[in-house]
């Protein structure tokens, strides 16, 4: 494939950052910065080709705008991917050589941790730029976003819940969690302290054995989770969970998780109207992560920051109101309020900016 055939008519930028010296090979893709600084994750993963870690940072990067825009944040999408195995490549030469490249982006992508990286990557790349979120409290960050992920998560659910039975009461609700990570552990935690009957499901024995040590739920084998009968099935571990096959196969009456790109094809949103099942779109849903890192840009302010996690459940809400009444998707439905807020903003902020100093406040919280 030619290079600009990767980007169609989308992406501002795209960066190449490349220094043998420390094994470092990154791709760091800018979606939009018409809403402001591109913000998304470093995902470091052992890719098994360019193309494919091409595809991943491009796809990801357009899905972070799209859900900083529906979460009415004043940031635009971006991320960015180190290629390699993290267990056996990454050290701390190879980062702050990363975080020196990310300087030099003058603060038009900040970035944040992903799979693969943690946050003492982010407080070591933090050395070398302020261009960076998700950094420890003593630098004056908010550390790993996953509860506040975690937390928005629960608020979907009981904005569906309402949507379904007229209570956001999440008592006697059966739930099933598929991916039991960082994300899925702590959403267990919110559902089982509210009474809801929660059963969980992991490809990683250690991780089930550590949730249902904790919290006494039940489990299940991985390809049996989607099948189970319950009120809502949440894919909390990779994307694609959601296809023809597993869709067909869904015993719940909604879907609410955190993974990203839940959806295999553009048609299983329609699937699953089809088949009479809410479907929560991911992009706002798992927003709560970003948006407390959003609050650290301004200087960290954890109840201000979970108020404004706590919104997800309003958004939530105004989807599956909207989408009943215009006979659209959930998903067409959050996509258009998406591109409502870039279209309203795009005819200001056109030029290609610098955002130098935007999360230099975070620097000067940490000083
Ligand atoms: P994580 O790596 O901590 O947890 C993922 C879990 O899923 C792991 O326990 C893994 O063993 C399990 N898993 C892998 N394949 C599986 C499969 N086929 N079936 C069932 N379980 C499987 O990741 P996380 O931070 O908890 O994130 C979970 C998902 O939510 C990811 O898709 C991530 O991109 C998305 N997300 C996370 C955040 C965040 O703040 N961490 C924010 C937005 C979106």
């Amino acid at each position: 494939m030619e290079l600009f055939d990767h980007f169609g008519a989308e992406y501002e930028q795209v960066i190449v950052c490349h220094d043998p010296s420390v094994g470092l090979r990154a791709i760091v893709a800018i979606h939009s910065t018409v809403l402001g600084p591109a913000l998304g994750g470093t995902r470091y993963y052992p890719y098994r080709s360019e193309d494919q870690a091409m595809a991943d940072v491009l796809r990801l990067a357009r899905g972070m705008t799209y859900k900083s825009a529906a979460a009415g944040l004043d940031l635009g999408g971006g991320k960015a991917v180190i290629l390699g195995d993290p267990a056996t490549t990454k050290t701390s030469d190879l980062l702050r050589m990363y975080g020196r490249f990310l300087d030099t982006l003058s603060g038009r992508y900040i970035t944040a941790e992903d799979v693969g990286t943690t946050q003492d990557d982010m407080d070591l790349i933090f050395t070398e730029t302020p261009n960076v979120s998700g950094i420890s409290g003593t630098h004056g960050g908010s550390g790993d976003p996953s509860a506040a992920t975690a937390y928005g998560l629960w608020w979907a659910m009981k904005a569906v819940r309402t949507d379904l039975d007229d209570t956001p009461d999440l008592a006697g609700c059966r739930v099933v969690v598929s991916g039991v990570g960082k994300v899925g552990s702590a959403l267990v935690g919110h559902l089982v302290g509210e009474g809801a009957k929660v059963t969980v499901a992991d490809v990683n024995d250690a991780a089930v054995a550590r949730v249902v040590a904790a919290h006494g739920v039940g489990a299940v084998p991985v390809n049996e989770a989607h099948q189970v009968g319950g009120d809502i099935f949440s894919p909390c571990a990779l994307g694609g969970a959601l296809n023809e096959t597993t869709i067909a196969q869904l015993n719940c009456r909604a879907v609410v998780g955190s993974a990203n790109n839940q959806l295999a094809t553009h048609d299983d949103d329609r699937r699953l109207a089809e088949r009479g099942i809410v479907y929560a779109p991911d992009f706002v849903v798992n927003s709560g992560g970003v948006i407390n890192i959003a609050d650290e840009l301004v200087g960290y302010d954890r109840e201000r920051a979970y108020r404004k996690v706590q919104g997800i459940f309003d958004t939530t809400r105004r989807v599956l109101a909207l989408s009943r009444e215009q006979g659209k998707t959930t998903n067409e439905i959050a996509e258009a309020m998406a591109e409502r807020r870039l279209a309203e903003a795009g005819a200001h902020n056109q030029r290609i900016r610098r955002f130098d100093g935007t999360a230099r406040r975070a620097a000067d919280i940490a000083s």
